[in-house]
This record gives C-alpha cells, structure tokens and sequence, in this order.
C-alpha cells in the first residue's frame, strides 16, 4: 500500500491520523468534504483513497494542493489520514494503547462565534490526552466586504482585500488569540510560530471557499514530520493493532468492524481479539473489505476484498461472533504471539476504558 505507507525491510512510516474537535455548526462536516474535495484532483481519480471511515490523503497530493507553500522532498511521512466522523465522542472513544488514537487534532472555531462550549469541551480532551492541535479559524468568507479567491492560500487571499475587511478579520483571529491565551496555551498566526510544540498555529480557513484549505494541509504535515516522526515509524509488517470505530451489519458478512488500524498488518484468515461486552473475543478474520472505488460502485458490491493491509488504514474486518464487539474496543492480531497473552493485553485496555467511561 504505497498511498499509505513507506517501507523499508518491514519498518516504515505511518501516516499520521488526523481528528476533527470543534463547537456545533462551526464547521467540522464542511471542511473535511472540502479538504476531501480539493484533493480530488480533476482527471487523476485516485489521488486520494477513500478508507473505511476515514480518508486518506497521500504527500503528493498534499503537496499539490499546497503549492508553493510545500516543498515535498522536505517529507518523508506517506501523507495524512483523516477520521471521517468529526467530533468529541468519537474523538473520546477512539483510543489506542491508552492514549488518544489520533495523533493530531483540527479545533474548528467560527470566526464569528468565537469559543462556545464545546469549543472548551474540546479544548479540554485536547488537554487531557495531550494531542497536539492547530486551530482552524473558519467562515473567513463571512467577514463582510470579503472577496473569496477560491482554494488560495490564506496570506495571498488576504491581501488582495480590502484594508478593512483585512483588518476586521485580524479582529476576529486576535480574540480567538486571546481565548486560546485564557485557556494556557499561547498562540499565533501559524505563519509567525517558530515552535509548533510551544505554540498553537491559527490557520484561518474558508470551509466554503477552500481559501486556506493549502496551508491548513501545510501545517499539519509540517507538525507531523517535525515533532510525530518517531511515533510514525513502526513496524509495518508486524501484527496489526487498531480500535473498532464501529459494529455494523452488513448483508452478506453478518455483523462486521469498522476499524482504523494504527500498527502493523492484519491478513486475512488470521487470528484476532477483539474487546467485547464481557469478555475478548477470539475469532478469525474471513475477510479484509476496503470501499470499492466509486467509478466501480456497481449495487450489491460496495466492497472489494484485500489480502492484507498496511497501518495506517480504515477497514471493515467480516469475521464470525462479532455481535458483541464494541465501538472503541482494541482489536489485536495474534500472529506469532502466544494468544493468552494477547487476550490479557485486550482485557487490560478495555477495563481502561471502561473506567474512565464510568468516571464521565
Ligand atoms: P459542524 O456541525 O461543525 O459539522 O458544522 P457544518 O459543517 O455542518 O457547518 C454548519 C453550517 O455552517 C453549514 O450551514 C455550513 O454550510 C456552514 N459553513 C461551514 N463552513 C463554512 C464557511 O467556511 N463559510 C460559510 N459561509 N459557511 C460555512
């Protein structure tokens, strides 16, 4: 799987996964179809890989949309995967190994509404689980007398408006400034911030008009590659590890997982744990599905079987006695390990979770 891994003698680089956190209405949905949208790149179907609930989006052509604002030899990680369901409950039940499963997050904030409550809901998760974020600063479009250049990055967009509207949307991203401040961290436009480890990048974006969209990809892959390079590089050919997004039925499969694997590989007829209701379940994987691309889509057939595949990836797994799996549970590959020993490790984590799902 080149799109979403590079591989060297079984170690390689993941791509990193990327969730989307923000208030009601302030944008979330929209900007994910966009960033999938402008990375659909007229007469090159393909550039990017649609997952099971998620979307993968590979360097080149992040680099195309970027621009100027990229140069693509400075990366070496296969791109960004975006989780496809925005928000803080499946930001809080996606969990991998105890720790958050994505490795970056989008806060979205309307640039007119400034910080609601789930904006500070989110901020605090963010917090909590220590997951490095930039702040999308949306609706740029909406700042009166703007002029949209649609999909131009957000500094040349800028200036070619007029002084006040400018300087009314400098406003607006100063008070989002000053509310990331309240909340501790300290914060700047993402073009004055040297250290992305110290300081939150506010990328002002338009989920209508894509303006920004180029370097929103920017920043993110550039935090990636600079401060997550170490936590990407895994084994790629060990046995798979990931986290049930969700247990779907599924005509034809019975009842199956979504799920988004993080590490290593998951093959077909191997066996798996995966956390259930009471107990793990053991089982064994009757078939690997990935979505059928759309130009193929015939009805009845919406997916199509792999044999293996690669971290970091969404798929649906068809395997027998899934109905008590859970949303959020770990699903290991068992491979060459001894097997009670993969049940105590999926047993462990999900007392974990449940846990913390008593103490909400
Ligand atoms: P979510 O609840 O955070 O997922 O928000 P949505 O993506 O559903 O967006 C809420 C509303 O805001 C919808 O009517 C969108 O069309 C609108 N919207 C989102 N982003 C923008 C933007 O950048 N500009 C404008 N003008 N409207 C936007």
């Amino acid at each position: 799987m080149p799109d979403t891994n590079t591989r060297e003698n079984g170690h390689g680089l993941r791509t990193p996964i990327v969730a989307v956190l923000g208030h009601v209405d302030h944008g979330k949905t929209s900007l994910l179809d966009k960033i999938r949208g402008s990375t659909v790149i007229e007469g090159e179907a393909g550039a990017i890989t649609q997952h099971i609930g998620a979307t993968a989006i590979p360097l080149d052509v992040v680099s195309k949309v970027a621009g100027s604002l990229i140069d693509p030899s400075d990366f070496d990680l296969p791109g960004l995967l975006f989780i496809d369901t925005p928000g803080h409950h499946s930001f809080t039940t996606l969990r991998s190994r105890g720790g958050a499963l994505a490795d970056i997050a989008i806060l979205v904030v309307d640039v007119n509404d400034g910080f609601q409550p789930q904006t500070l809901e989110a901020i605090n998760i963010l917090k909590q689980s220590q997951t490095p974020f930039v702040v999308a600063a949306n609706k740029i479009d909406t700042v009166p007398g703007w002029k949209p250049n649609e999909d131009a990055p957000v500094q040349q967009t800028k200036e070619a408006q007029s002084d006040r509207a400018s300087s009314m949307l400098d406003e607006q991203l100063y008070e989002i400034i000053g509310e990331l401040s309240d909340e501790g961290f300290s914060a700047d436009m993402y073009w004055r911030v040297q250290d992305f480890r110290g300081n939150i990048g506010v990328v002002p974006v338009s989920a209508e008009t894509g303006e920004g969209i180029p370097d929103l990809l920017t920043v993110l892959m550039g935090l990636a590659q600079r401060y997550m390079k170490e936590d990407m590089a895994i084994d790629v050919t060990g046995p798979g590890a990931g986290t049930v997004l969700e247990v779907k039925e599924e005509k034809g499969f019975g009842t199956t997982l979504d799920v988004v694997l993080y590490d290593g590989t998951i093959r077909e007829d191997e066996t798996i744990v995966v956390g259930g209701l009471d107990e793990p379940i053991v089982t064994d994987v009757r078939a690997i599905l990935k979505p059928r691309p759309l130009a193929e889509i015939r009805t009845e057939d919406r997916f199509e079987k792999v044999e293996e595949i690669a971290a970091a990836s969404g798929v649906k797994i068809a395997a027998p006695g899934l109905d008590d799996a859970m949303a959020g549970a770990p699903v290991r590959v068992v491979r060459d390990r001894d097997i009670e020993e993969v049940i105590a490790e999926v047993r462990a984590e999900l007392s974990e979770i449940e846990v913390e799902t008593q103490e909400q």
